[in-house]
């Protein structure tokens, strides 16, 4: 049997783990701050909520998704991203009925049968958020904002911001003609998935990463030209808030985005750091899907964070520590009276707050310390008999050879406080 994980697939632990809570703190906080609550929606939704909304012809539902039939033959699929699964719960859970806008975000695996590379696997993970309820650019600004100050406070300086505008329904069917047009024109180069895309969803060939079909696409007819009067308004409204904040971006036409339901405002942080897995985040607004899962019309706007890459280049660039384990106390033990002293205090001491570890492998005393000081321990103790008949214990401080002696009666006491003083 091979038992090595599923490919496209990583374990996290060890060092590594706590990089991961660190930068998920860190995302939770953030959203604290800009008033977004969390979500937690099913792994699993039904098949259908992803055709309906991410589209039939984009590459996540026509080659990537995980799905399978349950025994009461109910088609349901992984989810490949958040965005499809937090519209379904505002609707289902009448969250429309509440003041608004709903603000939602989400930490979670995601699912794609993909080729795996470097930032790219078959289970991922997303920080997403959600703001339903405004059509208004200053919410796409705000979303926006947010993506800025992860970047911020991780210190991510050389991410570049893309923006482009989709436009509205009207805008989007006028575009897709005079792109249909182009395309036909060129169709002799394009590749084979590009001729396919070009007959069913002629805007997905310009999300295209065949090298081939990107000399025809640098030349396409820009999105942006062919915007209405109120599209086009909101394109600028939302430049104005940006720029507004001081945030910098650029406009580039040919960000499209690979799922259907995005409507004007589509947006990219792509950093030039990560090899060519380089789209930290993508987002934008979607102003009809709650409308199309029978929800009442609601304009939306968000975005997706791809973890693995924000911690690629978090480790690229060294720009945080790996945390390692913190022991306060370690506490060693001689005997079988020594080591029921040292578990029962080992208890109390978790109980109050400090992290002390005691043997539970059975070493001899020696080994015992030479561990203390391998999980870098910052104090440790020896209870033997004599120790618990007389009442005396003396901490060793593991970074300098000092020591102090108090009543092992009173240790969790002297701890606590050398903990304090240290701090
Ligand atoms: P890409 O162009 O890299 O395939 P995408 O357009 O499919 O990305 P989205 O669906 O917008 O990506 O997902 C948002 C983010 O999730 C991406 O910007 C990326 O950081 C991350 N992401 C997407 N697919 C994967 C994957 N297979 N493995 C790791 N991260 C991913
Ligand atoms: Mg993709």
């Amino acid at each position: 049997m091979n038992l090595k994980a599923p490919r496209g697939t990583k374990d996290i632990f060890g060092d590594e783990i706590y990089l991961w809570q660190y930068v998920e703190e860190t995302l939770r906080e953030i959203c604290r701050y800009f008033g977004v609550n969390e979500i937690r929606t099913p792994i699993f939704e039904k098949t259908e909520l992803f055709q309906r909304s991410v589209g039939e012809t984009t590459d996540i539902v026509t080659k990537e998704m995980y799905t399978m039939n349950t025994k009461g033959s109910e088609s349901v699929t992984l989810k490949p991203e958040g965005t499809a699964g937090a519209a379904r719960a505002f609707i289902e859970n009448g969250m429309y009925s509440l003041a608004q806008p709903t603000k939602l975000y989400y930490i979670t695996p995601a699912f794609r049968y993909e080729r795996p590379q470097a930032g790219r696997q078959r289970q991922f993970h997303q920080f997403g958020v959600e703001i339903f309820g405004s059509y208004d650019a200053s919410c796409d600004a705000e979303v926006i904002s947010l993506v800025q100050e992860v970047l911020n406070r991780f210190g991510i300086n050389d991410v570049e911001l893309k923006i482009n505008s989709l436009g509205g329904n009207e805008c989007r069917k006028k575009y897709n003609e005079t792109l249909k047009k182009y395309i036909g024109d060129n169709i002799e180069y394009l590749c084979e998935d590009c001729r396919e895309r070009f007959v069913k969803n002629p805007l997905r060939v310009l999300d295209c990463k065949n090298e081939k079909c990107a000399d025809v696409i640098k030349d396409a007819p820009s999105v942006i030209e062919t915007l209405g009067h109120e599209c086009r308004n909101h394109f600028e409204q939302l430049k104005e808030n940006l720029n507004n904040m001081n945030i910098k971006y650029t406009v580039d036409s040919k960000i499209v985005r690979g799922l259907d339901y995005y409507t004007r405002t589509v947006f990219e942080f792509v950093s030039n750091n990560i090899g060519s897995q380089s789209t930290i985040c993508g987002g934008g607004r979607y102003d009809n899907l709650v409308y199309e899962c029978k929800g009442p019309k609601t304009g939306a706007v968000g975005f997706a964070m791809g973890l693995e890459r924000l911690i690629m280049l978090l480790k690229e660039k060294n720009l945080v520590k790996e945390k390692v384990r913190n022991i306060d106390i370690y506490l060693g033990s001689i005997g079988q009276k020594g080591f029921l002293k040292a578990q029962k205090l080992g208890y109390e001491l978790r109980k109050a707050g400090i992290c002390a570890e005691y043997d539970t492998v059975k070493r001899s005393v020696k080994a015992q310390l030479k561990y203390a000081d391998k999980i870098k321990a910052k104090y440790c103790v020896v209870i033997g008999d004599s120790e618990i008949d007389e009442d005396k214990i003396q901490i060793k401080f593991m970074e300098k050879s000092e020591q102090l002696n108090v009543k092992l009666s009173n240790i969790k006491d002297e701890i606590l406080k050398l903990l304090k003083e240290k701090v």
